[in-house]
């Protein structure tokens, strides 16, 4: 969690407030209670809480600012809270056995950068990366012959997320381990040494999520 933004659950009425307060300020407590219906002294407990809380300030003789430095914090723990559930997308698998060949119409054909190879049980078995099949690509060997068992990355290696994991885990995994997308599983058996892949979380997502959030 964010230092510093604690987490009050504003009511109905103190989000009103926090509105008014945004697209009017600097507005008095009198003006507010107008807009409001509301009586001054009815309306003094939410504007103490707010001001407290440090979503709007309060300037003598001027009237009730929102606070934007506070805003952009509730944004931030918005996004920071998001789970992974919710953002992943479909991902795009190929069997152990598919060739390179096949492999490279297929990022085209699926339109993505990254495909997840699984074994002949269905559990994740590798990452092949745009960058793992140019490598290939600039070999002397033959694409349509050689599987993307031998170019991907493969298990144990493979940074993984689960669903119930936050965006905020998911784009520090990619940053620190220098990475463009992370397969979302969920474990296939009791020991957690095999995983299904049941999406991707690209930097795109945590691109998308952010505008949404933000818009
Ligand atoms: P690109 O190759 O297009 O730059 P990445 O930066 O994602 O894409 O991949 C860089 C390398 O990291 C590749 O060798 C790829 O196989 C590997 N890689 C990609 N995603 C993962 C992951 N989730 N876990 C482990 N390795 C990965």
């Amino acid at each position: 969690m964010l230092k510093g933004v604690d987490t009050i659950k504003l009511t109905k009425r103190q989000e009103e407030i926090l509105q008014i307060v945004k697209d009017n300020g600097p507005i008095t407590g009198k003006q507010i209670a107008e807009r409001l219906f509301l009586t001054r002294a009815a309306l003094r407990p939410d504007l103490a809480i707010l001001t407290m809380a440090g979503n709007i300030e309060a300037r003598p003789r001027v009237g009730y600012f929102y606070n934007e430095e506070r805003e952009m914090m509730r944004q931030a723990e918005k996004f920071i809270k998001q789970k992974v559930a919710n953002y992943k997308a479909h991902p795009i698998v190929v069997d152990i056995s598919t060739s390179v060949y096949d492999a490279i119409v297929q990022l085209f054909l699926e339109d993505v950068g990254t495909l997840y190879a699984v074994d002949e049980n269905g559990y994740l078995a590798g990452v092949i990366s745009r960058k793992d099949l140019l490598r290939s690509a600039i070999s002397n060997k033959s694409l349509e012959k050689l599987p993307v068992s031998v170019i991907m990355t493969r298990m144990p290696n493979i940074v993984m997320i689960k669903p119930e994991n936050t965006l905020y885990d998911a784009a520090k995994l990619m940053i620190i381990n220098h990475i463009d997308s992370l397969p979302v599983v969920k474990e296939a058996d009791q020991d957690a040494k095999s995983f299904f892949v049941i999406g991707r979380i690209t930097k795109t997502t945590i691109t998308k999520a952010y505008l949404e959030i933000i818009e």
